[in-house]
């Protein structure tokens, strides 16, 4: 292929966590060619610097060593030549996660933005990347898992595999190693679904089997009528580690990193909640291949790697693929309602537990994540709102609103379907990227498609702190919203972790007893009233006093003893719950209407 950018990627010491990469450039830029490194990874909204990885790195031309300089952080420029100029590098691979690059003897796992260098100014070219095999006997089974598209390499295979420009070429990510894979087929699309890592008497045929019906009420959708899926090919990677939750999003596949325990056994038939979990992340990660990889924020479309890119509307992006994600669920009959409920109801406790909440709207939660909701520390609670959680609320309060105000005929869905004809459907379809949503088209939109005014619920709601009158908008659909916190048992308003045996203090509520007693988070805490305090007994403790009693609380800070004094309170921490009633009919049916796919 002419003038391509050409690399190759190989597994030079697994044991070393390196790879090795080389990057062959047919026409340098005759000033000089720069090369970088991305500063993050579309998906999660952090600085990282990948670049700091890049362990050494050389360039030639025609034979002859060509000079390199360092611009800034993540940048070299090599010296005018002429072409093919070739630059080889290595990446020290030791990230556990789903963000970078991960290699040992076991398997290799690399994100584009972790490994490949953006060839300046040629971003737009077609990129060739060959995917070799670390040598040795030990390396023979190893098979590959990608969405990309393979250029010469089998499906599976080591070899040459081919992206239409840079921006694809980093939103596939690669796992290679002898990983569990099966295919199954969601609306005729062939879907792999791939883990890494040793789980015993893994249940495959049920993973297959639950996640074709999440796979496929996602698609119907979106595309009710033609049950169209935006890619061709679809692969769920997963890292299966003793204890571990986290995935990112990609066009056509997912990276996720679960708790072995979570994947289901074979012989065992009921939903537990680890394996609940792991669905709910599927279904996130797969909601996202409509909801934030086409339709995008403006910010995104198209991305600037080498800065934060700030956006207010994440909590559409992410808040609402929150709310799709348990709900698809239950729409797809993976789980129960009453199953679906709890969940809901746990994010609603939450959200209410932080008085953060009061302080940052969404929106603002949304442009500072960079800063704040990706930077957490003891403190935020107590400062900052998650975009994810409230999002999700949002969600299902404009879902409930819509569904009321227009007598059933419009629902958060017909929002989502017009989102995606008008940006998301053809945006990489055209030789261009297609057009992201700003924050005033997102909101004019709702009000095109319902014909509802719900500027006052986005003021006060998104851009605005006040909470989600939930329990209002649930009862229409026969759902009762208790809260049961002035029955619980007294607290002192922490959030604790477990040091050795002790009890620390992880988080200190704004208001709490332990807050007005002056306790702070990192206190590891030691008695109370002169019992010994360790990890597992403090609420065992507790549930021999009153709210109004005193107590004293020793605790160590910096290894100096201090005594404090606490006036227990309840009701500090929300004990929401949710009860779908039965009657009157016409509600029940109502709720069947949001919780069922028609
Ligand atoms: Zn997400």
């Amino acid at each position: 292929m002419k003038n391509a950018i050409r690399f190759t990627i190989t597994p030079k010491d697994p044991a070393a966590h390196l790879f090795e990469i080389t990057l062959a450039v047919d026409k340098p830029d005759p000033e000089g060619q720069a090369f970088a490194l991305p500063a993050w990874i579309p998906g999660s909204y952090m600085i990282r610097e990948f670049a700091r990885n890049i362990v050494q790195i050389r360039a030639e031309a025609g034979g002859k060593k060509i000079a390199l300089k360092k611009l800034d952080k993540h940048t070299w420029q090599a010296s005018p030549c002429n072409g093919p100029l070739v630059l080889t590098y290595d990446v020290y691979a030791w990230d556990l996660s789903v963000r970078a690059a991960h290699l040992d003897q076991t398997h290799g796992f690399f994100n584009g933005t972790s490994v490949f260098l953006a060839v300046q100014g040629q971003e737009g070219l077609p990129h060739i990347i060959d995917i070799r095999r670390p040598e040795g006997d030990a390396y023979k089974a190893w098979r590959v898992a990608t969405a990309l598209p393979e250029h010469k390499a089998k499906r599976y295979g080591f070899g040459t595999y081919l992206a239409a420009n840079y921006d694809e070429l980093i939103d596939h990510p690669v796992e290679m190693g002898n990983f569990e894979l099966a295919p199954f087929k969601a609306h005729g699309v062939p879907h792999d679904i791939v883990i890494t890592g040793r789980v015993p008497n893994l249940d495959m045929a049920r993973l297959c089997a639950d996640l074709k019906k999440i796979c496929e009420a996602q698609i119907a959708l979106f595309e009710p009528k033609t049950k169209r899926a935006p890619m061709h090919r679809y692969v769920f990677m997963t890292m299966a580690i003793g204890d571990g939750y986290g995935g990112l999003e990609h066009r056509a596949s997912t990276a996720l990193i679960c708790s072995r325990a979570d994947l289901p056994v074979q012989g065992q038939k009921e939903m537990t909640d680890g394996y609940r979990t792991y669905l709910g992340l599927c279904s996130h990660e797969y909601f996202h291949t409509w909801n934030v990889k086409r339709i995008k924020p403006a910010a995104f479309a198209p991305y600037d790697l080498r800065s934060e890119g700030y956006t207010a509307l994440l909590w559409l992006f992410e808040g609402f693929t929150s709310y799709y994600d348990d709900l698809m669920l239950v729409r797809a009959g993976v789980i129960d309602e009453a199953a679906y409920l709890k969940l809901v109801a746990k994010t609603i406790n939450g959200v209410l537990r932080g008085s953060g909440r009061t302080k940052q709207s969404v929106a603002e939660s949304s442009f500072d994540a960079w800063t704040k909701y990706y930077r957490q520390d003891e403190n935020s609670p107590n400062a900052i709102v998650s975009y994810y959680t409230k999002g999700s609320l949002i969600g299902l309060a404009l879902d409930l609103t819509i569904r009321e105000e227009t007598g059933g005929r419009r629902s958060l869905d017909d929002v989502m379907r017009a989102l995606w004809q008008r940006y998301g459907r053809d945006f990489y379809e055209g030789k261009a990227l297609g057009q992201g949503v700003s924050e005033t088209e997102a909101e004019a939109l709702f009000d095109e498609v319902t014909g509802l005014k719900l500027k006052r619920f986005f003021d006060r709601h998104v851009h605005g702190t006040d909470d989600l009158p939930l329990d209002k908008l649930l009862a229409p659909f026969g759902v009762k919203l208790t809260d049961d916190r002035k029955d619980a048992k007294p607290s002192l308003g922490v959030r604790t972790v477990r040091e050795g045996n002790d009890c620390k203090l992880a988080n200190v509520y704004e208001g709490g007893p332990a807050h007005q007693a002056g306790l702070s988070a990192g206190d590891i805490l030691i008695a109370l009233d002169g019992l010994r305090v360790t990890h597992g007994n403090l609420d065992t403790l507790l549930a021999r006093y009153w709210a109004g009693d005193t107590v004293t609380l020793h605790a160590f800070r910096r290894d100096e003893l201090m005594q404090f004094e606490a006036v227990l309170t309840r009701g500090d921490a929300p004990q929401v719950t949710l009860t779908p009633n039965a009657k009157p009919v016409g509600q029940a049916r109502k709720r069947s209407r949001w919780l069922s796919m028609d």
